[in-house]
């Protein structure tokens, strides 16, 4: 257990630290990617340093969020959630990426749909990452449908539901590029990518899904990842009804 913490400081304390110096490359990188007299070269060695310098910010910080999510198992912050809201909240965070691609993003809401428990700021991580993974993997001018409802259909897939409540399922289905069958089992582990070059090239840092992993089994939740090469993919997360 000591151990653990050792490391859960030191992750901590390495992105803390290196956030500060990445901050102030930005910041001056910003500065002088305006300025008029850039030749067209100069122009796109700072184009390339802007985009890796936001990569490693993205690291660092996911970094830190999967140590802290690993290292809390307390529910202490847990209250009674309205998912609907929290699905408009992580929307209003990624809308940016299905603009830029021009993807057409519809939601199907249950009416009077049941609270879950939970941690509110923990639950819309997921959410962003999982939509903001649809956008991203989505191709031009895709289609990305979110569903929220209540279901009991799949609990006997997961022993780990109480048989006396309800299931409430929020699912997000992309018709992007897909994942093969045998790789879907390893998309939670920590930096794994199907296609690494196409990840970094949409800013991914392979540690979305693992957060996601993480934050659900806090939860007592469950990710149900469904996908077909070349027509798409389902994720689907299950929460126990309050
Ligand atoms: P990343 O930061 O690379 O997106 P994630 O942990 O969020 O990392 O996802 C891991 C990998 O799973 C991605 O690199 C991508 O290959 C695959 N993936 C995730 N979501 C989707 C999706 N909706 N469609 C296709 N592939 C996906």
């Amino acid at each position: 257990k000591e151990t653990q913490v050792m490391l859960t400081d030191f992750i901590a304390n390495a992105s803390h630290e290196l956030k500060t110096p990445l901050t102030s490359f930005i910041g001056f990188i910003e500065t002088i990617e305006n300025d008029q007299n850039l030749t067209s070269d100069q122009k796109e060695f700072i184009k390339i340093m802007k985009n890796q310098s936001e990569r490693m910010k993205k690291l660092t910080s996911d970094l830190l969020i999967l140590t802290t999510a690993h290292a809390s198992t307390s529910k202490d912050n847990f209250e009674a959630l309205d998912i609907t809201l929290l699905l408009e909240s992580a929307i209003n965070s990624v809308h940016a990426t299905a603009t830029d691609k021009k993807i057409n993003y519809k939601t199907e809401i249950e009416p009077n749909l049941p609270k879950i428990i939970g941690n509110k700021d923990e639950v819309i991580r997921v959410i962003e990452n999982l939509l903001s993974n649809a956008f991203k993997y989505s191709f031009d001018n895709g289609e990305v449908l979110v569903k929220i409802f209540v279901t009991n259909n799949s609990k006997h897939l997961f022993k780990k539901f109480d048989d006396n409540k309800n299931l409430l399922c929020l699912s997000i289905i992309d018709k992007g590029e897909g994942i093969d069958e045998t790789l879907i089992p390893r998309l939670t582990e920590r930096f794994f990518r199907v296609d690494k070059a196409r990840s970094r090239k949409v800013g991914g840092s392979g540690l979305g899904l693992s957060i996601v992993k993480q934050i659900l089994d806090n939860h007592n939740a469950q990710l149900q990842i469904k996908s077909k090469l070349g027509e798409g993919s389902s994720f689907n997360v299950f929460f126990e009804a309050a």
